[in-house]
């Protein structure tokens, strides 16, 4: 079978060595603050981990808010915030949409972070993991699960350049645009569920079932809009059977 053109844009995005900012927020300062994961490797955890239920840009720009708020991002000073505080800073501002759960799943974070890494998240990536190993300890965290956990180790594979030893156990983390993308390029139904999408992926790419997801939602975010979708200038356009329902 013929490579799909998503597979080949996203091998060769992939494959560009460098790294550039990741517009997480969309604002340059708070961008910059998660992009640096050598100093504030947790800021990216705990936004990874906010990243539920509210828009990605809401979300992403929790850790900058609390960094403002508490006055600083040490992880020894976010460790001696209570549990109570964080509720009343989460619910003060209206951080999130579960504000109480919320503030939870940052706090048990923060801890973990402190006790389990020693204060340094980057260890949950060093050392050339393995893309299991990483899926995995993004897993442990409370309020993760399986979409946060291949999300965040795909972003670190693809985005971040950090070398892993395999690749086989980063998923897609499908979202609106993968989905809406996926089906009407006829790769799988248009009632196809987000496990036969993950799936799809897999028998794809083996090696890396997510390195198709950048180039869904680049496409679904760019020319496979909801309404009126511009196939004509669609990068995949020969490659799709445009299933438009
Ligand atoms: S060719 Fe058209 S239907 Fe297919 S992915 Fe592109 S915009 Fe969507």
């Amino acid at each position: 079978m013929a490579e799909h053109l998503l597979v080949s844009i996203g091998k060769a995005r992939f494959s560009d060595p460098d790294r550039h900012l990741i517009p997480f927020v969309n604002d340059i300062e708070q961008d910059k603050f998660l992009n640096d994961i050598e100093n504030t490797p947790h800021a990216f955890v705990l936004a990874c981990l906010m990243d539920r239920q509210i828009k990605a840009e809401r979300a992403w720009s929790i850790p900058y808010r609390i960094k403002d708020i508490v006055g600083s991002f040490n992880i020894d000073d976010l460790a001696s915030v209570s549990l109570e505080e964080y509720k009343n800073i989460f619910n003060r501002n209206i951080l999130h949409r579960f504000n109480d759960i919320m503030a939870e799943v940052f706090y048990s974070a923060v801890q973990d972070i402190k006790v389990k890494y020693n204060g340094d998240a980057s260890l949950i990536w060093s050392n050339n993991p393995s893309s299991a190993k990483v899926v995995y300890e993004f897993l442990q965290f409370k309020g993760s699960g399986k979409k946060i956990a291949t999300m965040a180790a795909n972003i670190l594979a693809r985005q971040f350049k950090i070398p892993f030893s395999d690749y086989y156990s980063i998923d897609i983390s499908p979202d609106v645009h993968i989905l809406r993308v996926m089906r009407r390029t006829g790769l799988v139904d248009s009632n196809a569920d987000l496990d036969s999408i993950i799936y799809k992926a897999r028998e794809l790419n083996p090696e890396f079932p997510g390195i198709i997801d950048f180039s869904c939602w680049e496409t679904g975010r760019t020319w496979c809009r909801p309404n009126n979708p511009n196939c004509n200038e669609c990068i995949i356009r020969d490659d799709c059977k445009k299933v438009i329902f």
